[in-house]
């Protein structure tokens, strides 16, 4: 992405002369300028800003009002101001820097200064655009099961805690499904550890791919899956278990896999009913269903006994 300025002054003058100076040294790709804090701000919307350098005083809309309307602006507040001030503008030195300014220059403007103080600002930039990347990413990791890219279930304990609590504050329907593969441990002995693991990631693919986009997966633990499908009832989900399992059990696989055949069982729960009064009540009663899946053949999905 082209690095880019905007430049704020009602001075046509001022303006060019820091274009041009900034343009003798290369320090960005674009150079956006405007005349007052109005224009600045509607600049701001059609172009993604590196740095600002605003005056202070300037018809409309001067440099402090500019400053709040920016600060109160989730999308812009981290844009870094360099205000333009009166070389003995002590007061508005202040109140500009209070108001969320970084940085002054005092006008008439030496060259030199103006250049050094716009790379400090770049390089502080830089270095938090890549903080901030870097702690996405790490958030994002934390979150996340290493091997089926699902969500974790530590992150899964977050989401339930919060979709119950709208569930009960909203009386929404909320049903939660458990999934294990059947006869897993098999497929680890006969095909070997790393087999194993493509076919968890095999089982959550299909599981990604059936689920509606508002839907939730996560990793629950080895090769136990929890769904969660907020605003679902037990029809809903019904619907939901049985496209996953008949997605499993058509999955094929290539080379030494090839002759296996995969199939899960799945245990659904559905709030609002007598038994789910609490997230650890849900996640049991989907639990037992999962069990007497299993106990009733496998390959099948059970729901929450008296679940209607
Ligand atoms: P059931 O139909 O009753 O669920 O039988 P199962 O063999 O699937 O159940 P069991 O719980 O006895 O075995 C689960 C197996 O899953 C045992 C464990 O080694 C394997 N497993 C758990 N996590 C992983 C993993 O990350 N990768 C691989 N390859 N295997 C795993
Ligand atoms: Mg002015
Ligand atoms: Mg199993
Ligand atoms: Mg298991």
């Amino acid at each position: 992405m082209p690095t880019s300025i905007l430049i704020i002054d009602d001075s046509d003058n001022i303006r060019s002369s820091i274009v041009a100076t900034l343009r003798e040294v290369a320090l960005f790709e674009q150079y956006i300028e405007a005349k007052d804090g109005i224009d600045g701000l509607k600049s701001l919307l059609d172009n993604r800003v590196d740095l600002i350098i605003c005056d202070l005083e300037m018809p409309r809309m001067d440099g402090f009002k500019f400053l709040s309307m920016l600060s109160g602006r989730e999308e812009l507040k981290d844009i870094p101001v360099i205000m333009l001030t009166g070389k003995e503008d002590r007061q508005s030195k202040i109140k500009g820097l209070e108001r969320g300014a970084v940085d002054y220059v005092t006008k008439p403007f030496d060259a030199g200064e103006l250049v050094a103080r716009v790379k400090v600002q770049l390089k502080i930039k830089a270095l938090q655009d890549e903080l901030r990347k870097s702690n996405e990413l790490l958030l994002e990791l934390s979150n996340t099961d290493h091997l089926t890219r699902l969500y974790n279930r530590r992150h899964l304990m977050e989401t339930l805690d919060r979709e119950f609590k709208r569930a009960l504050r909203e009386g929404g329907f909320f049903s939660m499904i458990m999934l294990d593969i059947d006869h897993f441990k098999k497929v680890n002995d006969t095909y070997g550890h790393q087999e194993g693991d493509a076919v968890l990631v095999a089982v959550a693919n299909v599981v990604r791919r059936e689920l509606r986009p508002y839907d939730y997966a996560a990793r629950y633990g080895g090769e136990e899956f929890a769904l969660l499908l907020p605003a679902t009832n037990l029809a809903g989900s019904m619907q939901a278990a049985e496209r996953v399992r008949k997605g499993v059990e058509s999955m094929t696989f290539a080379d030494k896999l090839q002759n296996l055949v995969v199939t899960v069982s799945l245990g659904i729960a559905t709030y609002p009913s007598s038994q789910v009064y609490c997230i650890d009540a849900l996640i049991t009663e989907a639990d037992d269903a999962l069990y007497r899946a299993k106990a009733n053949g496998r390959n099948r999905i059970e729901s929450m006994i008296g679940a209607t």
